[in-house]
């Protein structure tokens, strides 16, 4: 008798594992919510033509050769190597903070042991380093943490650096070369028809029906749905039991610019100071479109609306901890994802972590 598995939510998590469980021979059902395929990282063509991310910018980097070999049956990819810019009194510097940052933003004419030696002797040395405001103090001090650091991230979490963890800030490098690139994973690639067509391909399969517009409380409790893969809120499965689970949102304002060939220098620019947004991303950057006209988003922060983030505090973690205790008591259902697992995690970590949990559910009916 062939297996079946019923698997909420249509992103990267679900849609991996139902793939991999699909080509073992299972049959998948794959519910979603939302009326698309993809979870956050979909994407589409506006109104205007211009292909966009509905749900903020997202790029692929990856170093994991595993999950390149993944996602390469369902598309080729477009070389994409992301840069972004941090504006300061209305100039926007290199940011990650690299030696041309020191330079320009202090008139300065550092090579890279001047860029070391410099942020040896600004540097305030945390031990332990324990939140987000230890690891940017610890790496380049007080001056570039409060030009930085310090009004974006009150802004993007609604929290002080020192109520977060280490991990959120220290996703951002600090440089002594002049590398002005985002990421400097070993593959940086887009996917050459965008993130929706890459999901439609991975969820062609005679094994997989995928039903959109479906909550999982719709169905849940129903006889028959078999093992259950849950990508969604770990503590909305659990109906809150435990209180709410403080996850960020963000409001997406996009807007086209017709007439407009190209906005910005690079594919990001960060307001760490000015505005009530974070940043603007132009897309045209991101997929190499050619368009007479542009399209960009700007991400406003909020504590309402859809689950984006999970926030990395011991307050959280904490909680986080209470669900997941109750989670590993299911023997029936598999959590796996950025929001079942409470983890920030980018695309290519979700992409691993599906592969392992298809792994070990095909393992144990083997
Ligand atoms: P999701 O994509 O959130 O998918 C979960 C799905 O479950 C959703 O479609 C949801 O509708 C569905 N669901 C939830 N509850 C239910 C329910 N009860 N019933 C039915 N369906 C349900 N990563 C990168 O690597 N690079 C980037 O540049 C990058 N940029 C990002 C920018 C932003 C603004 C955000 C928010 C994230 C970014 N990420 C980036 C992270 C990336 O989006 C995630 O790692 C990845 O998309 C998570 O996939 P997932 O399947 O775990 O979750
Ligand atoms: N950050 C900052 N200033 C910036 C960019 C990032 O202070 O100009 C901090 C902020 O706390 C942010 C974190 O670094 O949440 C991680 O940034 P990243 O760009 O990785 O965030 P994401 O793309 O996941 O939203």
């Amino acid at each position: 008798m062939s297996s079946s598995v019923f698997i909420v939510g249509a992103g990267f998590a679900g849609s991996v594992v139902a793939r991999e469980l699909a080509d073992a021979g299972w049959n998948v059902r794959l519910v979603d919510k939302r009326p698309h395929i993809g979870g956050n990282a979909f994407d589409e063509f506006d109104a205007h033509g211009v292909l966009v991310h509905r749900y903020g910018p997202h790029i692929f980097h990856t170093n994991s050769v595993r999950v390149l070999e993944f996602l390469s049956k369902f598309t080729n990819w477009r070389p994409y190597e992301h840069r972004v810019r941090g504006v300061i009194d209305g100039r926007a510097y290199p940011f990650p903070i690299n030696r041309d940052t020191l330079n320009e933003l202090y008139g300065l004419d550092l090579n890279e042991e001047g860029a070391a030696a410099f942020y040896e002797k600004v540097r305030d040395p945390r031990d332990p380093v324990r939140t987000s405001e230890d690891v940017v103090l610890n790496s380049v001090g007080r001056d570039l943490y409060e030009k930085f650091f310090l009004n974006y991230t009150r802004k993007q979490w609604g929290l002080e650096p020192s109520q977060l963890k280490a991990g959120v800030a220290a996703r951002i490098p600090t440089r002594t070369n002049t590398d002005d690139r985002y990421f400097t994973d070993t593959f940086q690639s887009m996917p050459a028809e965008g993130y929706t067509r890459m999901f439609e391909r991975m969820l062609d399969h005679p094994n997989i029906k995928v039903e959109l517009g479906t909550d999982f409380v719709e169905v849940r409790g129903k006889p028959d749905l078999g093992h259950v893969v849950y990508t969604g809120p770990i503590d909305a499965y659990f109906d809150h039991c435990f209180g709410a689970l403080p996850y960020r949102s963000l409001r997406f304002e996009h807007e086209h610019l017709p007439n407009v060939a190209q906005l910005q220098s690079v594919g990001t620019i960060n307001y760490p100071n000015d505005h009530a947004y974070t940043r603007i991303t132009e897309f045209k950057h991101l997929t190499g479109q050619l368009h007479a006209g542009t399209s960009i988003v700007r991400e406003y922060p909020q504590a309402e609306g859809d689950p984006y983030y999970p926030i990395p505090s011991d307050d959280s973690e904490a909680l986080f901890k209470r669900y997941q205790t109750l989670a590993d008591g299911q023997t029936d259902v598999t959590f796996v994802g950025r929001l079942a697992e409470y983890r920030y995690y980018n695309m290519d970590q979700v992409v691993a972590g599906a592969l392992a949990a298809a792994r070990r559910l095909i393992d144990a009916r083997a």
